[in-house]
């Protein structure tokens, strides 16, 4: 036998199964809610305006494709910060922060995670039950064990709080949690401003590691109100770290554009924290790619372009919010209470829907996740209609 004779499959991703099955299905009028990804109103994925328009410039002042630094590129590490904690916050003014561009946001996920086991060997990872189902292998390939803490709450579709307060506080000191800051994947349950004061205070008091992922950042309350709660653990002190993804802000899936930001609690510790985080980039894949990070620095750097962007990403959130009425409206009108929906935060809906359900659904040609979850950014004028009619007659 050889090397890779005796080698297993490798289990199947759940959700590219649903795809793989969706591309499958012959029937013109299939519908795919259990994609991650957001949709325009004619079931496209949007080019933003505000790209394009960078990219003009871009291509305007044709530039040779010399390595990026390992950090990234200087102009979008700074913007992203910027973003992320405001300028005229103390880690920036105190130069507490460091940022490293990633790949995606997964990669700034994993770049933290390979960063943390460095230097907390011993310590073990909560993620929310359920999460975003690669938080766990990520942390897992990183030689992690990983648990959960309490999260969602079926019976109420929402956040299970007094569970999740309590398994904070039963956390090992050094335990790093990992929060979704917004727009909660898979569930679109969000905590509220004064759960988040009291999670800030269980973790602050229990000398926890805060790891907060966020990758719908724009797509809850806007783009200011969705990163507030970075700022406020940010002041709250304390070690902290922050993944972020402009894949779905900017429509920019495919040139995976990312950043990891850590804060120290001194601009020297920051320095030191720095030249670590460049060593695990560096045996990771040594420097990231160049255009994606051009792009979203220019359009954040650049007045009108910056405009445009926050414009077009409230025009996303507007949507996604119009969806999830028209969602609860029309299940009301043929009598199912589906009210939580309009509650929920962000791109996606656990909406309640069993396995059972799911499956009936699929012989309609309509694709949701076993979990059902779905994709409110997947719904359009379009194909609503067909979604509700379907719905109703699984119930
Ligand atoms: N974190 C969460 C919660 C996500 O939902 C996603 C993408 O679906 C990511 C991270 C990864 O983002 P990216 O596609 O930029 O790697």
């Amino acid at each position: 036998p050889s090397l890779f004779s005796a080698i297993d499959m490798a289990p199947r991703d759940p959700i590219l199964g649903i795809t793989e099955a969706f591309n499958a299905d012959q029937n013109p009028n299939k519908i795919n809610l259990g994609v991650g990804v957001y949709y325009d109103d004619n079931g496209k994925v949007p080019l933003l305006s505000c790209v394009q328009k960078a990219e003009e410039i871009l291509i305007a002042a044709p530039a040779p494709r010399t390595y990026l630094p390992i950090e990234g590129l200087a102009a979008y590490d700074k913007a992203v910060q910027e973003l992320v904690f405001r300028a005229d916050s103390a880690v920036i003014q105190e130069k507490r922060a460091v940022t490293v561009q990633a790949i995606g946001g997964t990669g700034a996920l994993k770049i933290g995670a390979d960063f943390l086991k460095r230097f907390a060997p011993d310590a073990e990872v909560y993620i929310s039950d359920p999460s975003w189902e690669n938080h766990r292998a990520l942390f897992e390939s990183a030689g992690f064990k990983v648990n959960n803490y309490a999260y969602f709450d079926a019976a109420t579709h929402g956040v299970n709080f007094a569970g999740m307060l309590a398994d904070l506080k039963a956390m090992p000191r050094g335990a790093i949690v990992l929060l979704h800051a917004c727009c909660h994947n898979p569930t679109g349950a969000d905590l509220t401003s004064d759960q988040w004061t009291e999670v800030i205070a269980a973790i602050t008091a229990g000398g926890l590691v805060p790891f907060l992922d966020m990758a719908y950042q724009g797509f809850g309350a806007g783009i200011a109100e969705d990163g507030a709660v970075v700022r406020r653990f940010a002041e709250a002190g304390g070690p902290l770290l922050v993944s972020n993804s402009f894949s779905k802000s900017f429509s920019l899936y495919g040139e995976r554009v990312g950043a990891l930001s850590v804060v120290a609690s001194s601009g020297e510790e920051a320095a030191r924290l720095m030249s670590q985080l460049k060593r695990v980039v560096r045996t990771n894949y040594s420097n990231p790619p160049v255009h994606g990070g051009k792009v979203v620095a220019t359009v954040l750097t650049t007045p009108e372009l910056r405009q445009l962007w926050e414009d077009e990403l409230a025009g996303m959130r507007v949507r996604i919010k119009e969806m999830r009425e028209a969602f609860v409206t029309k299940l009301a009108a043929k009598g199912h209470d589906f009210a939580f929906v309009r509650d929920q935060i962000g791109m996606f809906s656990y909406s309640g829907l069993s396995k059972a359900q799911v499956e009936q659904l699929r012989a309609q040609s309509i694709y949701a996740v076993d979990t059902g979850r779905i994709c409110v950014a997947a719904l359009n004028s379009r194909n609503i209609d067909v979604v509700i009619d379907a719905i109703a007659k699984v119930l």
